[in-house]
This record gives structure tokens, sequence and C-alpha cells, in this order.
């Protein structure tokens, strides 16, 4: 047998047996340890890798038997095979060495083939049993692997299912799975706790009343086939579903969102799982939101506003048909470009608008607020209040802007009309007193800073506006308002203002005055321009303006002084005769003081019985003899002494004092005269000429007035006559011929006093039913030294002849200029040459002496 050769232990006590064993097997290719003692034996055994043990069974220290035992009893030696070597049969001991474990036994002295052909069997023995417990063990080295693999696998998927129903546990959406049967599999808490009870509702075959709707189809009922779970067991993929479930006796509603799939298990459809999630507050937030989405552009729609959505990543703007309408386009005509919008603003908004969307789009501004003009497609700029709101993204970019447009032209005009109403005189459409003292506070602080600037303030006052309103009528008050304002604003430069302050009063601010003469200059063309007749509907009326003038001067401070100064300049032009331009100067306060305190005294005048009467007498001029005096007004006054006319009739006029005084004088005239009729006998004849001022004229009641005056006195009328100028005339036209011929009805009769100084023609003259003329001093005064003046006065007393008029000639201070009127045939006279104005008690010592006032000796003879 060619075995592979192996290793034998001999274990024997003699050297000789050691000797003849170890050769034999040497011999047959075997390895041969020795070991000479059983402890010995026991060591190599451990020490060595042994196939075979030839063991002696007497030896001293250890029997062989021991030797087996032991060698049996390690795990890691009682394979290795035994041969007992016997020297003895003793076959109890054979025997028992067999059951200890021993392969086999030889008997000493050895026979070599037996020896090669137990050893080799032995071996060959060990050799197969080695191999079939290397198989052995490799099988069952396979069996405890492959058993570890699955309880590593096993702890693995333990694990595994730990994680995941640890996943599911913590989730936020609810989780469902059923089975193939509609039964519930799997649930995780949250399904749990967002549905409850209500998670059966859920599941296929669900006995459980419920009602669900579908948002997009409001009013359709629940069906089951419906339900997720269903679809997804019958093998469908339901995505992101939103259902609206009812529960409860509240009707509490639940809006869920779902998506289910169905389970695929190793042999196919398993059942289906369902993930849900409560997205109710979702749901009522963005139902509020559209609500209010809804709500605006209800309201937007309501408020017939336009709506603009501008999507800022891509540049496209939505403008709504109504934005569109507004500025008269079609929904076609205007594109989706954010071009279409600002190119229509106007040019001088354009900038500001941009500025505003971008200052609100970089988070500058909370909200967009913003008013603009806009061109409409007729071409016209329409005023529109844009309103906007902004998105941004979390870079705070902003997305979106949405926002609405508002017309609000009307209010802007309006407001506009406001503004320019508090600026402006409504009537005239001037500016008013705040405008105007506005641009002066800039000409003053023009005039600190550059001293070679100067202007000037007009302050003007219409002479005769109170008589002409209180007489003709407000209309006719606001009509000749309007024509002077547009005469003032003719006479001007554009620079220059003029204002209207209220009633009659206007100011004209001159600026920047090109040199000295320019201010009068313009104080005389406006005097002209006024004057020139003003036609009233049928009338013409005559007016005239005071001025005063202020000259810009680096002590004013303020322009509230600067108007104060003009305004006195203004009354002191008033005061001093009417119709002129009156430069101020420092001492006009002084004389406004003096005349305020003659005007409060002169209120007091009637009552404190200060007025007198004076009169001066009528002369006829062949004679010298008096015809009729004139009674003239005198103040009494308790400190200044006696004052004339001159020096109050001004304030008198103003005030309107001149009403209740011309009153009393008529009233006084009338009363004197009749006690000189009834006394003297030479003054039965008389008459009397009484002033009427304008007003007195102007008053509705004022042929009543005259008429009871003439009643109360007991004077006939044809011993009264009543004087009226000839600018009075000239200036009322119309209405004082009615009054005048009422008068004239009356038996009084009428004369033109101051006749020739104004610009009254033949027709004119004829129109009013007059009877006297009295030629003013002034042409009478200039007799004889004048040949024109004395032609004037001719012409007068032609005229006067040619119309049956009487004339008479007033202020003969003269015997010359007497003897020309003689001439010129002009039968009455009154003047100095024949008498002051004197008082009552000295015109009555006139009278009662009866003679000629003027010797006709001392007269030149016709
Ligand atoms: P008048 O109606 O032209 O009256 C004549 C004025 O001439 C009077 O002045 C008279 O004194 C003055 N006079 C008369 N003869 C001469 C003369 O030879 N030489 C000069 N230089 N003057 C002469 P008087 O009294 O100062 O009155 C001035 C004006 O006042 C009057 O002018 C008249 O318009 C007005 N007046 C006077 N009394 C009244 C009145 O009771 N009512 C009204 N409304 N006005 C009155
Ligand atoms: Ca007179
Ligand atoms: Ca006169």
């Amino acid at each position: 047998m060619n075995s592979a050769p192996g290793t034998v232990l001999v274990v024997d006590d003699q050297e000789l047996m050691r000797d003849i064993l170890g050769r034999l097997l040497r011999a047959n290719g075997y390895n041969v340890i020795t070991a000479e003692n059983g402890l010995d034996a026991l060591e190599q055994l451990h020490e060595q890798s042994i196939d075979l043990v030839l063991l002696d069974m007497m030896m001293p220290e250890m029997t062989g038997t021991e030797v087996l035992q032991r060698l049996k009893a390690n795990p890691a030696t009682c394979d290795i095979p035994v041969i007992i070597v016997s020297a003895d049969s003793d076959i109890d001991r054979i025997v028992a060495c067999i059951h200890l474990g021993a392969e086999d036994y030889l008997i000493k002295p050895y026979n070599s083939v037996l020896l090669n052909a137990r050893v080799s069997t032995c071996l060959e023995k060990r050799r197969l049993r080695l191999h079939e417990q290397g198989y052995q063990r490799m099988l069952e080295e396979q069996v405890a692997e492959r058993t570890a693999a699955l309880r590593r696998s096993e702890a693995e998927l333990r694990d595994q299912s730990i994680l995941l129903s640890s996943i599911l546990n913590s989730m936020g959406d609810g989780v469902v799975v059923v089975n193939m049967a509609g039964q519930l599999v799997h649930h995780n808490p949250a399904a749990k706790q967002i549905l409850g009870n209500h998670l059966y509702s859920l599941l296929p075959n669900n006995a459980l009343p419920m009602t669900a709707f579908y948002p997009d189809e409001q009013s359709a009922a629940y069906s089951p086939e419906h339900l997720p779970l269903e679809q997804a067991i019958r093998g469908q993929v339901v995505d992101s579903m939103e259902l609206l479930m009812i529960h409860g006796p509240d009707m509490e509603h639940q809006w869920l969102n779902i998506t289910a799939r169905p389970l695929q298990g190793s042999g196919g459809l398993s059942g289906g799982v369902a993930v849900v999630r409560d997205i109710s507050s979702a749901k009522q937030a963005e139902l509020v939101l559209r609500e209010s989405e809804e709500r605006y552009a209800l309201a937007a729609r309501g408020a017939n506003d336009g709506l603009w959505d501008w999507h800022l990543r891509t540049g496209r703007i939505y403008f709504s048909p109504r934005w569109k309408e507004m500025l008269g386009y079609t929904e076609s005509e205007i594109s989706t470009t954010i071009e279409e919008w600002i190119s229509r603003v106007h040019p001088e908004d354009r900038e500001r608008l941009e500025t505003r969307l971008a200052a609100h789009r970089g988070r500058l501004i909370t909200s967009l607020e913003h008013e603009y003009r806009i061109q409409h497609k007729n071409g016209t700029y329409h005023w529109m209040l844009c309103r906007g709101l902004a998105v941004w993204n979390e870079a705070s970019a902003a997305v979106r802007m949405a926002g609405s447009q508002t017309d609000i032209t009307d209010r802007k005009l309006a407001e506009q009309q406001l503004i320019h109403d508090a600026l402006h005189d409504s009537l005239t459409g001037l500016p008013n007193r705040a405008l105007f003292v506005d641009r002066l506070e800039h000409a003053l602080t023009r005039a600190k800073r550059n001293l070679e600037y100067r202007f000037a303030v007009l302050f003007l006052d219409l002479d005769r506006f109170k008589i002409i309103n209180d007489s003709l009528g407000h209309t006719s008050g606001d009509e000749m308002l309007m024509t002077v304002a547009k005469r003032l604003t003719a006479c001007l430069r554009p620079g220059d203002t003029v204002a209207r302050l209220g009633g009659d009063e206007f100011t004209i601010l001159l600026d920047d005055l090109p040199n000295e003469q320019y201010t009068t200059d313009i104080t005389e063309r406006i005097q002209h321009v006024i004057a020139s007749p003003l036609t009233l509907g049928e009338q013409d009326i005559f007016t005239t303006v005071s001025i005063g003038v202020v000259l810009s001067n680096p002590e004013y401070a303020s322009a509230t002084e600067l108007i104060r100064d003009a305004d006195t300049a203004m009354y002191h032009a008033k005061m001093t005769g009417k119709a002129r331009a009156a430069l101020f100067t420092p001492d006009m306060h002084a004389d406004v003081i003096s005349t305020l305190q003659l005007e409060s005294d002169l209120r007091w005048a009637i009552e404190r019985e200060e007025l007198r009467v004076h009169y001066q007498p009528i002369v006829t001029l062949d004679t010298g003899y008096i015809v009729g005096v004139e009674a003239l007004l005198r103040w009494q006054h308790p400190q200044r002494g006696m004052l004339y006319p001159a020096e109050f009739l001004g304030i008198a006029e103003e005030t309107g004092l001149i009403v209740p005084i011309g009153w009393w004088v008529l009233h006084e005239a009338c009363r004197q005269l009749v006690i000189w009729q009834d006394q003297i006998p030479a003054a039965a004849p008389l008459w009397v000429n009484v002033n009427l001022s304008e007003k007195q004229l102007a008053q509705p009641d004022m042929v009543q007035r005259v008429q009871n005056i003439l009643a109360s006195t007991g004077l006939a009328a044809h011993s009264l006559k009543l004087e009226i100028t000839e600018h009075t005339l000239l200036a009322y036209g119309d209405i004082t011929a009615q009054t005048l011929t009422q008068v004239r009805a009356l038996g009084v009769q009428l004369c033109i006093d101051d006749f020739g100084t104004g610009y009254s023609s033949l027709s004119y003259l004829q129109r009013f039913p007059v009877d006297v003329l009295k030629i003013d001093r002034s042409f009478i005064n200039q007799l004889g030294d004048n040949g024109e003046r004395s032609e004037i006065v001719q012409t007068i007393i032609a005229l006067a002849r040619a119309l049956s008029l009487q004339a008479v000639a007033e202020g003969a201070e003269t015997l010359q200029q007497v003897n020309q009127l003689r001439e010129l045939h002009c039968a009455f006279g009154q003047g100095w040459l024949f008498s002051k104005a004197l008082t009552p008690e000295a015109l009555e010592t006139l009278v009662r002496a009866g003679a000629p006032l003027v010797q006709t000796s001392s007269l030149q003879l016709a």
C-alpha cells in the first residue's frame, strides 16, 4: 500500500526495542520519534504532530495502560491511534486496552511484516477517519456559518423594523395600511391623531356614515369608490387628493390631503397604504385669502378701479380690462409690458412714479400709494391714484407686485380748485390777500439780499363803488369789479401782481421797478383806464380811483406794514379830494390819526348840535338883489373851532355820515326859510338851494324823504332847489334820472352844481329834468384874463338859454367878472363880491335891510 508516510511515536523503556522498531519503521518510510517513558511520550504528543503511537505496556514509571488512559482522556490527543506492544500475550490486558481505545496490538518480538501491516492499516484507518472528520467539520462549519448569518440578518431585520416603526411613529402625516380585504393592518399614531375614530371612515367597505365633498365638486355627495384606499386596493395610485370630511353633530369640517398607493407583496397586490395630512388650517387660510382677494376684486370693481399684477421675474404685467378701459383702450390694445403703463405717465410724473415703484420693491417704503397723471387714449391726462403691494421671496427680492388704479381726476381738480380758491378772489379771479402777502414777503426778502432791487405797493380804492353797488344792485357792482380787475391787469407787466383784498379795495405789487418814473406812469395809466366809462347793463357809469403808493424801503419788516402804509396813503388821497394818487410819507400817520379823531367826533356832531348851516346869497346880476340862498354846512368843533366842508366832508362821505347830516341840513334849511318867509315880507319870494350828496341820491327812499321834510317844515316845494354835482349825475346816469324826475314832480327844482367840470354833452343834459346850471367857480375865476375861459362860460350860458335853463355863476369875486357875466346875459350870480356864506342871524339882517348887495352904480351897465 503506498500510503502516505506518517509520523510514528515509539514509546518503550528499552533502548534496543526502540531502536529495532525505529529501524523497521523508517525502513518503510515512516518518520519515527521515540519516547523512553510515558511522561516523555505524553510530552512528545503535545509538542508534535503524531499520526500513530506504538506503546509498550510494560514500563517502569508509567505503564502503557496509564499513558493510553491519559492520551485518550485528552481531547487533543484522543484521536491519535495507539497500537499496544506487549511482551506477553495477556489477553485480558489487551482487551482492557482495546476498551480504553487502543487501535490494535502487537506481540513482541515483532514480525516486521505484521508490524508494517498493522502500522499501515492503522495509519490508513486514521487517515480515513481524519478525512471523515474533516468533512464532517466542514459541514458543521457551513451550518454554523449559515446560522450565524441568519442570526445577523434577523438582528438587522429587527433593527430595521424598529427604525421603520419609529419613523412611522414620528411622522406628522398619518399612515394607514389596509389588506386586500380592506381591513386595517397598520396605522401610525399621527393617523390616529389626525383622524381619531374617523380613521375608520377612510377604510374601504366602511359601513359608518360619512359625508365627504370634493373641492371641485362642492355639491357632489360622498361616494365610496372615490375613497383613496378603495382605489389603492384596486391597484390605482391616488395622488394628493383633497377631501373634505364633515363629521360629528357639530358638522366639524376637516380638510385632508391624501395620497394612496397599492401595496405589492411577493404574491402580487397585498393591500393599500394611504398617507394622510390635515390641511384644514392651510385650507382655511387659503379660503380667507381667496375670499379677501375676491372681496378686493369685488371692491375694486365696485369702486370702478383698475387692477394690475406685475410678475417681476417674467416682467409681464397683467392689466385688468377696467384698467385699460379707464385709459380709453380695449382689451386687446394693451399688452403685458410695464412700458404700456410707464410710457403713458405724464413726463413730469414719470420719474417719481418709477422711483416710488423701485422704493417699494426695495422695501424702503412699506406700501405703494402714489398720485400721477396718465394719458388717456384721447390725449387728455387723467389723475390716477395707484396703490400696490409687493411680495418678496426669502432673499428679500420682490417677485410680484399688484395693486389698483383709481381715477382721482375729479378730486384732484377739486383740490386744485380749492388751492386756487384759497389764494384767489372768486369774483375777479385775481390773487387774494393771502397770495398778495406771500408775493410781497418774497419781494421783501429779495430786497434784503439785493439792494438794487426796488418795488412799490399800490393800494387802490374805487371812489364810487359803494353807491353803485347800493343803487344798481350787487350784480352791477360785481360786473364793475370784474371790469376794473381786467383793466388793472391790462396796465401791468406780467411780473406785477394785482390782488383784490375785498370790497372795492385792490392792491398792486410793482415788482423790480425799472426807474423812479415807473410808479407815477403806472398810477396815471390806472387813473386813466378806470376813468373811462363803464357800461353796466344799458348805462354808462363813471368812477375814479384813489391810490396810495409805498416805495420799498429796507426799514419795512413785513408785508403787513407795507400794505398798512399804502392804505394810509390811499386814505390820504381819498380825504384830499379823491381820484388821485398819494405817495406815502411818515407824517401821513399823524394825519390819519387826526382824521380818525375827527371821524369819531363827527359821529357825535349832530347829537351835540355842533353843526350849523350858513347861507350864501344868490343875486340877480342885473340888480344885485337877493333872490335865494345856498345852504352851506359848517361844523362848530369844540376844540378846533369853525370847520369848513373841505375839512370834514371827505370823512362824512367815506363813513356815510353825509347821509344823516345831509338830511339834517335839508331839514334845517327848509325850517329856517319857512321862518324867514313867515317873519320877513321881503323874504317871501326867496328860495333855498341845498346840496345833495351822491349817497343821499342813491337812497331808495330819497324822494320820500324830501317829501317828508317839505311836509314837516311846511316849505313850498317851489322854494326849494336841490343841487347835484355834474360828476354825480354823470356817474349814476339813468337811475338818477328816474329819481330826479320824481323829485321834480314834487315841484322841487334841480340844479347841476359845478357845471362844466365834467364832460356833459347836450344830449346828456336833455335826459335830465334840470332847471338850473351852476357854472363852476373855476371858469368864473378866470374870466377877464383868459379869452378861452370866457368862451366856455359863454357857451354854457347859451346852452342854458337854448334848453330854457337858468344859469348861475358861482364864485364871483370881482366886479370885472360880474360885468363880464352880465354882458354874457348870465342872470344869476353867487360869490364873495356879493356876500360870503353868513350865519342865519347875519343873513336875516341882510334880508331885512332889503338893499342890493353890490351898488348898481358900481356896475357897468350893459
Ligand atoms: P359848492 O356847492 O360849490 O358851494 C360853494 C362853495 O364855494 C362854498 O364853499 C362857498 O363858501 C364857496 N364860495 C362861494 N363864493 C365864493 C367865492 O367868491 N370865492 C371862493 N373862493 N369860494 C366861494 P364851502 O361852503 O366851503 O363848501 C364847499 C363845498 O362843500 C360845496 O361846494 C359843496 O359842494 C359842499 N357842501 C357844503 N355844504 C354842503 C351840504 O350841506 N351838503 C353837501 N352834500 N355838500 C355841501
Ligand atoms: Ca352847491
Ligand atoms: Ca358849486
